[in-house]
């Protein structure tokens, strides 16, 4: 059979570490795969030399991910259409608010029977309707869509320590692929027929690790934490029920469900600037932001505003309150101080 040619689509904190592990599966199966793993990296400077030169040369992403070795397979480069030039897999790991974007670069240019995964934990929203970030992959580009998700704080991954995630895809046979992609002794993979739930649990967890970070910082305990994870998973589920009517609410009990939940409500970026922010609420979110991440991106509040969006449209948020308290909390239309009251009256207790 003809070798397979991979493209990814991303370089940042997490796109980095996935370079590694994909170059190193691709340099171990090379009967499957082109050797070569091209990597979008979007045109910046860091410290005035080009980022692309920089990984290429130093097989290291200095600005987003210095923890790992890049593997000389992986060929970085600022040409979108360069990179996804005749690609048979196309793997997306952006941040989630470029995709569209970026689908839109690649609209016309994609192989008919191109296969994609999604890493991206995110919403679309196009007008009013909010979708799935692996839709907006299968109708811009008009073809099949898996996704990957799970408890991956990239760091870690990096350090190779272990780690699971869920594999969602409804065709048997390109999960089976797509796991052997991904998969090392570090990084064990499940695969689940129930696509758009581990989509699902990606997207809200990051919600609820604004409020985890938010607890923290206005001094919660451990119990507090607990209960902030607990009302917030009820959320997502319940959230999931309502919007998305085929979503399995087994799946949440997956990697990309509680896993996920967990190690983000603990170590997450989303729980770093919450935390920050509740505790110093004079600075600005957009600030830390800036701040701390240097140039990563923060996908709560965002996310926590597309959700809110739909919520208002439906007339339903009163049903999901840490959902909406997080909201205003981010945009500020909330003090932060209030996330304790929010708590405190939770229909749940009533
Ligand atoms: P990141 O947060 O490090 O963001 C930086 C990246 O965004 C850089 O590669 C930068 O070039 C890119 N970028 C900035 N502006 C852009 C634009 N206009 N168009 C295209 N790209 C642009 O990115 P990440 O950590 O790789 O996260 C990607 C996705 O993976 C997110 O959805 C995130 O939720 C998810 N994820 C992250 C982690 C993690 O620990 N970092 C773990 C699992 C999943
Ligand atoms: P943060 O974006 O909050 O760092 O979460 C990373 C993640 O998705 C871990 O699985
Ligand atoms: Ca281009």
């Amino acid at each position: 059979a003809k070798k397979k040619k991979v493209s990814l689509i991303g370089s940042g904190n997490w796109g980095t570490v996935i370079c590694k592990i994909l170059g190193n599966n691709i340099l171990c199966n090379e009967h499957l795969y082109e050797k070569n793993l091209p990597m979008f990296v979007k045109k910046e400077l860091y410290n005035g030399i080009d980022l692309c030169d920089i990984i290429n040369e130093k097989k290291m992403n200095k600005k987003y991910m210095p923890h790992c070795f890049i593997p000389d397979n992986v060929m970085a480069s600022s040409d979108l259409l360069e990179v996804t030039d005749r690609a048979d897999i196309l793997v997306f790991v952006l941040p989630h608010q470029y995709v569209r974007e970026i689908c839109e670069t690649l609209k016309g240019h994609v192989k008919n029977d191109a296969i994609a995964i999604s890493l991206i934990k995110g919403f679309d929203v196009y007008g009013n309707k909010l979708d799935l970030i692996s839709n907006v992959i299968r109708s811009q580009l008009n073809i099949p869509c898996s996704v990957l998700m799970g408890a991956n704080l990239a760091y870690e991954v990096a350090l190779e320590m272990y780690s699971e995630a869920t594999i969602g895809c409804k065709d048997e046979e390109v999960g089976i692929l797509m796991k052997k992609l991904f998969q090392t002794h570090y990084f064990r993979i499940v695969v689940v027929d129930d696509e758009l739930t581990v989509e699902l649990g990606g997207a809200l967890k990051n919600i609820v690790a604004m409020g985890a970070g938010f607890s923290d910082g206005l001094n919660g305990g451990h119990n507090t934490k607990s209960a902030v994870i607990r009302l917030g998973l009820m959320e997502m589920m319940s959230f999931s029920k309502m919007f998305f009517k085929d979503s399995k609410m087994s799946t949440y009990f997956e990697s990309s469900g509680l896993g996920d939940l967990v190690t983000t409500c603990y170590a997450g970026r989303n729980h770093r600037v919450a935390k920050e922010f509740a505790s110093n609420p004079q600075q600005t979110l957009e600030n830390l932001e800036m701040n701390l991440l240097n140039g990563q991106k923060l996908q709560g509040p965002l996310t926590a505003a597309e959700v809110a969006c739909v919520l208002k449209l439906h007339n339903v948020e009163g049903r999901f309150p840490m959902f909406s308290t997080i909201h205003k909390i981010c945009s500020g239309e909330m003090p932060v101080s209030s996330f304790m009251d929010c708590l405190k009256n939770h229909p749940e207790h009533l």
